[in-house]
């Protein structure tokens, strides 16, 4: 019996959505670690690859612990399928491409997680798909970059590391005028955060290895979105190019989901105390925080995210210099470059993340040599505020 209500609320769901019991009762979720399915008859086998009859025939195509995994995240982000990848990037550049063919163009935001822009500025022109890079901020360069040839838009809000956001019910409506679609990495707002279906963006796509796994164990994707677009788009590409998640994984993240709610509150409370304290100290020039009055963008977040963030970034006035002995005096905040995690983990973006990209594009994201970003984890606020003061004095 599957567990399944459209009327619980998000907390709810992460606990009981798409719970599938076998007739053993299992109160925790069974691993069905299997490559395949068999059938009792010939005719079992023929109706099964016909379609005509209910049931799993490869795990490459889905199988049962991915399928709780995958209606849990359909429960809480309000879509009708999912389909669970091996990793973040698996999701994202299968969303991009089951829909892009020879001769389209995609409008992606500048401010793209490294491996992201690899996909639409080096990867997709090797088959011939163009690509129009923007400052997204502004919903008039999406507008100016739009060309007959225009298929997908393509975004991430809030961005990494430096937290500016996109309108996407915005640029949404800009892609229906012309019969786009809109795909939004949504890691770092999380599901709980934002909605961008409800936003009017037809594909969400999630690094699962972020918060929802959460707990620094997995590497993995999720692709969400109506069942006409994963019919027609994406169901032969993931069943034919193969991403699929392996189902251990597959159970961590249900694991994961239980508490995700628990998790990103805690974290997000942490982050709005750090954010504040850095914000009053001398060595720091800003503090960029989604939750905070100050942020550039104030008034989009409030429209389009119902929390501020797990992340925060902030900038040290004396550049990488400074940047480098506060992380490397941090006690409690682990130098990493994960996030989402239970751990608070702490990351230079210009020589770690994007290090890859050159001087001029860096600046043009705001990512100077004094930019450090935060992702808060779950420990007590005050040792972690306790850990920056004392990290602050080695500069
Ligand atoms: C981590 C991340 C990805 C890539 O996910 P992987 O699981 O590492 O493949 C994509 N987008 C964003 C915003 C991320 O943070």
């Amino acid at each position: 019996m599957s567990k399944n209500s459209k009327n619980w609320r998000p907390a709810t769901q992460l606990v009981h959505g798409g719970t599938l019991r076998s007739q053993y009762g299992e109160m925790s979720e069974a691993i069905y670690l299997t490559q395949g399915f068999v059938y009792d008859t010939s005719e079992a086998a023929e109706a099964r690859f016909k379609g005509e009859s209910e049931g799993f025939i490869y795990a490459r195509y889905g199988s049962p612990t991915n399928d709780m995994f995958e209606k849990r995240m359909c429960a809480l982000e309000g879509a009708e399928e999912a389909r669970a990848t091996a990793s973040g990037m698996a999701a994202i550049s299968a969303a991009l491409l089951c829909q892009l063919r020879a001769g389209d163009h995609i409008v992606a935001a500048r401010a793209l997680f490294g491996s992201c822009r690899w996909v639409v500025e080096t990867l997709a022109p090797r088959y011939g798909i163009e690509c129009t890079l923007v400052d997204g901020r502004d919903l008039a360069n999406w507008e100016k970059a739009i060309q007959k040839n225009t298929k997908v838009f393509f975004l991430e809000s809030p961005t990494n590391p430096t937290l500016e956001v996109v309108d996407i019910a915005g640029v949404a409506k800009l892609a229906n005028q012309i019969g786009a679609r809109v795909v939004v990495d949504n890691v770092f707002a999380t599901p709980l955060y934002q909605k961008p279906l409800e936003l009017g963006a037809h594909v969400v796509v999630y690094s699962a290895t972020k918060h929802i796994d959460g707990q620094g164990r997995s590497l993995a994707g999720v692709i969400l979105s109506d069942k006409e677009w994963v019919t027609e788009h994406l169901q032969d590409y993931y069943r034919h190019t193969g991403p699929a998640m392996s189902p251990f994984t597959a159970w961590t993240l249900i694991k994961g989901l239980e508490t995700l709610a628990i998790r990103v509150k805690q974290q997000t409370e942490n982050a709005a105390k750090i954010a504040d304290f850095l914000a009053e100290q001398k060595e720091v020039a800003r503090v960029i925080y989604p939750g905070r009055a100050d942020h550039p963008q104030a008034d989009i977040i409030k429209k389009q995210m119902t929390g501020g963030s797990t992340l925060v970034a902030f900038e040290l006035k004396g550049g990488k210099e400074a940047a480098f002995k506060l992380q490397n005096a941090l006690d409690v905040v682990t130098i990493s470059n994960n996030l989402g995690d239970t751990r608070s983990i702490i990351t230079h973006p210009a020589t770690t993340t994007h290090k890859n990209l050159t001087d001029e594009a860096r600046a043009e994201l705001g990512i100077a040599p004094g930019i450090v970003r935060l992702s808060a984890g779950i420990e007590d606020a005050q040792d972690l505020i306790d850990d920056f003061a004392q990290a602050l004095k080695a500069i």
